[in-house]
């Protein structure tokens, strides 16, 4: 998640908001599912805690290392150079299960592998990495109607990006020039820290205004945040439907203007610009945890069982997404 670079104006034609699904329900929980999210936010946030721009050689062994875990599974990884003629500027990572009746239509769904300098990261966004990989797994062997691609990205954080370009930006850009079909792009940015304690949620605008205008935001930051524009609608509601289907997640979707500058701080961003819809999931990053863009984002501080609830969720809305409907 990238900090703020704008202080945010808040307009307040906010759109709807309403709360989901009850965690955990009808489960099959899996401790092999948690235990692999928790070795991979592990690995990140330890082994490559300095993947950032001052240690260049560790955020490329990351990505390396992404790319092996992606390999693993049985998928064709491309590395794509943020800059063609900069090479030293870093790379995104690439693997594609390619489409059966509709290949050409591109279900996208991204994590940046990148830390903020001095943090170790493992909410932001080790757990987005993580989170990306086990979906990448469950879906290995079983290609869908749509294509779906995931794309670990470099370069996310501000720091990162100074003088080159973010690796989303590179990605959706090229993405643009060759006319790509991206039907949905999901960038999963910070997915595992969870407070129950009344209060704990803030919110990047005017609660009272939110209020008077209908919204009913919850203010214990125990849910899992669907976010984008108004532009964005139909497709939040769709994967928001999804992830509630799972009852495996708490789900709040907001499709908010534009203009609040704070939905705008990751990936997804580079695809809005490019021309394609497109959400965060997020745990709302700063507005409910202390730990962001601190030395204290450590693995001891998130919350594995909600996460592996999300990414429970997170796999029906793909599958979802990434199949025909009977009337398509
Ligand atoms: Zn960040």
């Amino acid at each position: 998640m990238r900090y703020w670079m704008y202080f945010t104006i808040t307009v307040l034609l906010l759109g709807g908001c309403t709360a989901g699904s009850q965690v955990g329900s009808q489960a099959q929980t899996s401790q092999s599912n948690r235990e692999r999210l928790y070795d991979d936010v592990r690995m990140l946030s330890e082994t490559f805690a300095q993947r950032n721009t001052n240690h260049r050689g560790v955020l490329n062994d990351a990505g390396t290392w992404v790319g092996d875990r992606l390999a693993s599974m049985g998928y064709v990884v491309n590395l794509e150079q943020v800059n063609k003629q900069k090479p030293e500027r870093g790379f995104n990572v690439i693997a594609e299960l390619r489409g059966t009746t509709r290949p050409e239509e591109i279900v996208l769904i991204g994590a940046h592998y990148d830390a903020e300098i001095d943090t170790p990261g493992a909410d932001d966004n080790a757990s987005g990495v993580a989170a990306m990989l086990e979906l990448a797994r469950r879906f290995a062997d079983a290609p869908m109607d749509r294509t779906v691609r995931w794309v670990g990205f470099t370069n996310e954080e501000n720091s990162n990006s100074k003088g080159g370009v973010m690796g989303s930006f590179a990605h959706a850009r090229e993405a643009k020039n060759r006319n790509e079909s991206i039907v949905a792009m999901m960038s999963l940015e910070m997915l595992g820290f969870y407070d129950e304690t009344p209060g704990s949620q803030q919110y990047p605008f005017d609660q009272s205004m939110a209020a008077r205008l209908g919204m009913d935001l919850p203010d214990t930051g125990d849910f899992i945040g669907v976010v984008g524009r108004f532009e964005d609608r139909r497709l939040i509601d769709a994967i928001s439907a999804s992830m509630r289907a799972s009852e495996r997640a708490n789900v709040v979707d907001a499709a908010l203007p534009a203009m609040v500058r704070a939905i705008w701080r990751s990936d997804h961003g580079n695809f809005w610009l490019a021309g394609y819809n497109a959400v965060m999931i997020t745990d709302t990053s700063e507005f409910r945890t202390p730990h962001y863009h601190m030395p204290s984002d450590t693995i001891e501080t998130l919350d594995f069982e909600r996460m592996e609830g999300v990414v429970d969720a997170l796999e029906v809305a793909i599958r979802d997404l990434a199949t025909l409907s009977p009337d398509e």
